[in-house]
């Protein structure tokens, strides 16, 4: 009886632990599901250690570009070999 109870206990903190991951990587930017599981294995842990992880910046959020050519400003989202493509003109540079 105390064992169910014991166990019992132990899987709800691991869910638990699990869903509170979830939500807190998805508002950190990181990925809902691997610490969801991560959360799963080491319950409370997990927990702490992503709450003391820093919130992932999105690299291309704060790049933009000016062509050279057509004046036209665009983030770095058409990237090609390391190089930065125009939507506009269509220019690489
Ligand atoms: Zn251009």
């Amino acid at each position: 009886m105390n064992d169910d109870v014991l166990s019992a206990i132990v899987v709800w903190q691991a869910i638990g632990s699990g869903v509170l991951c979830a939500a807190m990587a998805c508002a950190k930017g990181r990925s809902a599901l691997a610490w969801a599981f991560v959360g799963l294995v080491f319950g409370i842990l997990a927990v702490i250690a992503l709450a003391g992880m820093p919130i992932r910046e999105e690299e291309e959020q704060e790049t933009s570009f000016v062509c050279p050519s057509c004046r036209h400003r665009f983030r770095r989202l058409h990237r090609i070999d390391q190089k930065a493509l125009c939507p506009k003109c269509g220019e690489q540079f």
